[in-house]
């Protein structure tokens, strides 16, 4: 009787490779990850190709615990990046995680894979040699996204020495006259790009959709759209004008704006005219009416 008994006694590292693949897809990148820590047969399902491939790494979405300590949440990025086998496809770094050269390139070296990049944040210490190192690990990349305008230059240009098959770019910080002629200049191939909810320079947007002319898709939702280059003649354009603006481009791209003044207008709006103190740059960039761009 004992012996049969003893005979249904299951170990946890015995379980179906299947079923523990099932169950792991269910579960958020935190618990993932400790999974692995479980034993090493658990640890082998953790590696499999095929949570990599379905998976994007989203920072966001890990616990406050973790992201409140950046040494921790580097550790314990470092390690999932272990997991991936560098198979990690989507990459998205949370706002407040002070990036720094080391960082980037480190986990550039773990995810030589990458195909999109979400970098948000405004207090990246990251200099010009760590952005150019870093991109020139990720080769295969097609998609960012950045909220600091002193980098963005640098990215682009980086991005149009070093990633073939780029295509999609979402920019919320200020989209300037610079800004417009990077992407003229280093990333003349250029087919989606995003500015919802962003302070939009008039002269940099209609510079962008003359000169990019691969470009097939333009959101200028929820955009501050602004003219004159001093605090004496700026004009401040509405949303419904952007067609006017656009009026002479003979080849336009598919444009998404807003039909009327919607509230996340009137947010950006209040942002801009510095009327709200709070900025709500973190609340409003991971949405995107393009679907591939949002978080
Ligand atoms: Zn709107």
């Amino acid at each position: 009787m004992e012996n049969n008994k003893e005979s249904h006694v299951r170990d946890w590292k015995d379980m179906d490779y299947e079923v523990l693949m099932r169950i792991f897809m269910t579960l958020n990148m935190v618990d993932f990850v400790a999974a692995s820590w479980v034993c090493s047969s658990w640890r082998k399902v953790c590696r499999d190709r095929v949570f990599w491939n379905r998976r994007a790494l989203d920072l966001t979405k890990w616990s406050p615990q973790l992201t409140q300590s950046s040494p921790r949440m580097i550790r314990f990025l470092k390690y999932a990046l272990y997991l991936s086998g560098g198979k990690i496809g989507s990459l998205i770094f949370s706002f407040r995680l002070p990036v720094r050269d080391g960082i980037l390139i480190n986990i550039a070296r773990r995810s030589p894979n990458l195909r999109r990049l979400v970098l948000p944040g405004r207090h990246l210490q990251i200099t010009e040699e760590g952005i150019i190192e870093a991109i020139q690990l990720w080769g295969g990349l097609e998609s960012i996204t950045l909220t600091d305008s002193d980098i963005a230059c640098t990215f682009i240009e980086a991005i149009g020495n070093c990633c073939r098959n780029f295509f999609e770019l979402k920019i919320t910080c200020n989209f300037s006259l610079k800004i417009a002629q990077a992407l003229v200049r280093h990333l003349p191939k250029l087919r989606r790009l995003s500015l919802q909810a962003t302070r939009v320079n008039k002269d940099a947007l209609v510079r962008a959709v003359t000169q990019l002319p691969a470009l097939e898709d333009l959101n200028v939702s929820h955009c501050f759209i602004v003219g004159g280059n001093r605090p004496e003649n700026i004009q401040v354009f509405s949303l419904q004008q952007v067609p006017d603006i656009l009026a002479e481009v003979v080849r336009m791209p598919r444009l998404i704006n807003c039909q009327v003044f919607c509230a996340k207008c009137e947010l950006v709006m209040a942002w801009n005219m510095a009327i709200e103190r709070w900025n709500p740059e973190e609340q409003i960039w991971r949405e995107d009416e393009i679907p591939t761009l949002r978080i």
